[in-house]
């Protein structure tokens, strides 16, 4: 992969972007507040500072661990005790920064959100050109082991392109052994992501799904006025980038949007992602940098201090 032309400014954008609406972000984040104000204040500050939301504003509360965002009909209230990830990505022109918090509002689950940021933050310090994906994922494991918690292993980092989130490698949270020789290398772009529980170590499909993406594939079976509207709007605004059909609302039927929306995730053209839940209810801490690797150097584009030599 070649990163080529403007793409490093660009990419360093949505990075600064990201990193100051999660600052922004977590003041948001407190008791009796919905999902829905903040991720709509979260998504608004996005484009106020001259980017768009990569994927819509994801809120996972306790023992979901990814992939919530407020729907058309359904919410969430935060508690005094709710563990909140606030993971948002940015894009500027199709290039993508992806970036989390965690915060724990009762104050009594510190250690499993340290656990998360440790391995983050051992892995921001550690990562180089030539590291190999078992290197990153022993590293997560044993930081978050260490802690007194378990990693999620069906929960994994990436490699990022233009417009595609997750761009085909996976990044175990733990030493993979089959990847003891796969080693990223300049022009990569990577996300590190550690997702710790007290629970099973596993995550599952919940029932809700709010997010969902364009395939790139035309359906199969001929579509309907409504659905081929639809999927021209999807394409034409967000590409093959994620959305929430919270995004939709006015130019469509409330009331016909999830019907459509199912039917065109039927027919092969959109793809839905549903809640993932942990398998034991366990509660789930997250923190993520998205990271960009040159023959050099390193840059952390989420984050303004966390490498400051390099
Ligand atoms: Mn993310
Ligand atoms: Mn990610």
């Amino acid at each position: 992969m070649e990163l080529g032309g403007d793409a490093i400014e660009k990419l360093i954008k949505a990075g600064d972007i990201a990193r100051r609406t999660i600052e922004y972000g977590k003041g948001l984040i407190r008791p009796g507040r919905s999902a829905r104000e903040i991720c709509e204040t979260v998504e608004k500050y996005i484009y106020d500072l001259g980017g768009m939301p990569a994927f819509p504003c994801n809120l996972s509360v306790d023992h979901v661990a990814a992939h919530y965002t407020p729907g058309l009909r359904d919410d969430v209230v935060l508690r005094e005790d709710s563990v909140v990830k606030l993971d948002i990505g940015v894009s500027v022109d199709g290039y993508i920064a992806d970036t989390a918090v965690t915060i724990d509002l009762s104050g009594m689950h510190e250690k499993l959100l340290e656990a998360s940021k440790a391995a983050l933050d051992s892995v921001v310090s550690k990562i180089r050109p030539g590291i190999s994906l078992y290197e990153i994922g022993k590293i997560i494991e044993s930081t978050v082991r260490r802690h007194g918690y378990k990693v999620i292993r069906n929960l994994t980092g990436h490699n990022i392109s233009r417009y595609t989130v997750h761009a085909g490698l996976s990044i175990p949270n733990y030493p993979d052994r089959a990847l003891f020789y796969k080693r990223l290398k300049p022009g990569m772009q990577v996300a590190i992501e550690p997702f710790a529980t007290n629970g099973k170590g596993l995550v599952k499909d919940g029932s809700i799904v709010n997010i969902y993406s364009y395939t790139g594939r035309r359906p199969k079976i001929k579509l309907n006025d409504d659905e081929e509207k639809l999927l021209k709007v999807v394409v034409e605004r967000y590409y093959t980038l994620p959305f929430t059909p919270r995004w939709l609302r006015k130019d469509f039927d409330v009331d016909k949007l999830d019907n459509l929306v199912k039917s065109l995730e039927a027919k092969g053209s959109l793809h839905g992602y549903p809640i993932l839940e942990e398998a034991a209810k366990g509660l789930v801490s997250q923190f993520e940098h998205t990271i960009v690797i040159l023959k050099d150097e390193v840059l952390v584009i989420t984050c303004k201090d966390c490498r400051d030599t390099s």
